[in-house]
């Protein structure tokens, strides 16, 4: 008599960082977790991003149920539009996580995504699988671990994670459903592990806050600061330190952009009314009025910070 085994097969995301995705196969059934991107490194010269190898899933393509994602940070969502070019599978993700994808599918012109949005406690069921999705505290709000309960047993995969007493959004993660999880029975725990080999405790983001505080407290002239275009909660932090400093935030880069204006339209980035300036007002303000906020913190040559620093930038 033969068994049915529970697969599980990384196609990226495992000894590297980004490029995210999990396979999960219960017989001729297939869920998929993230549908990341990685950045391209000083060895690959002339490429934009680096994106997993689908053929797996390509191969399989009937048998993949639904595609769950765990948040909206490029490494986890940036390859889901060259995904469903070829495989058409219901995807299921939180309401800032479907903003951001819409936006990325309406840019690679895929137009018929079958999109779901989930809140935090919701459970589905997929073929022979149920999942749900619960909160967790990351940089971005919105963001959520996903149980899988198979016939031979839980599932639990994190996401990026941390355990955050004083968060951004003021969500902490939900201790008490890993706890309910745990009592009723896990088979496998997929952990974040970044940093894991480090000993010690992760500061709350509350730490990062305050230090922009007391930079910005400092800073003469113009202030120039670079993160993730997707990181919602560092610029929420960035905006915060600006306004309590009387600075006008201008935002450069199409990634950042494109971030800045759907967390701002969906009430994600709160800012009033005027705190956003153009580029080409810029000459307006003096220069201890002004924060400008750019991609390229990873000294990626193209971006934005790289440019202003060697003063190739064409507005700044
Ligand atoms: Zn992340």
């Amino acid at each position: 008599m033969s068994k049915t085994r529970l697969q599980i097969i990384p196609l990226g995301g495992l000894g590297e960082i980004g490029k995210n995705m999990t396979v999960f196969r219960y017989g001729d059934e297939i869920i998929v977790i993230d549908a990341g991107m990685a950045f391209p490194d000083e060895t690959m010269p002339g490429i934009d991003i680096v994106i997993p190898d689908f053929s797996y899933l390509i191969e399989n393509r009937d048998k993949v149920k639904a595609i769950l994602i765990t948040h909206g940070h490029e490494d986890h969502i940036g390859s889901l539009s060259y995904l469903l070019r070829d495989v058409k599978a219901p995807v299921y993700a939180t309401r800032l996580t479907c903003g951001l994808i819409e936006g990325k599918l309406k840019e690679a012109k895929v137009n018929d995504a079958d999109l779901h949005v989930v809140k935090s406690g919701d459970e589905f069921k997929a073929g022979s699988f149920k999942f749900g999705f619960f909160h967790v505290c990351h940089s971005i709000p919105d963001s959520c671990g996903i149980y899988l309960r198979t016939p031979v047993g839980t599932i639990v995969h994190t996401g990026d994670f941390k355990f955050d007493h004083s968060p951004v959004d003021g969500e902490q993660t939900d201790m008490y459903k890993l706890a309910e999880l745990g009592h009723r029975g896990v088979l496998a725990l997929c952990a974040d592990s970044t940093n894991a080999q480090n000993p010690g405790y992760t500061p709350s983001e509350a730490v990062v806050a305050k230090s922009l505080m007391s930079s910005y407290a400092d800073a003469k002239g113009r202030i120039i600061l670079a993160t993730f275009a997707s990181n919602v909660s560092r610029i929420q932090m960035a905006v915060d330190a600006a306004l309590a400093f009387k600075r006008k935030v201008c935002v450069f880069g199409r990634s950042m952009v494109n971030v800045v204006g759907i967390a701002r339209e969906m009430g994600y980035l709160k800012a009033p009314e005027g705190t956003f300036i153009e580029p080409e007002e810029l000459n307006r303000y003096r220069d201890d009025r002004i924060c400008i906020l750019t991609t390229g913190s990873q000294g990626e040559p193209m971006a934005g910070l790289s440019r202003m620093a060697d003063g190739s930038h064409r507005q700044v």
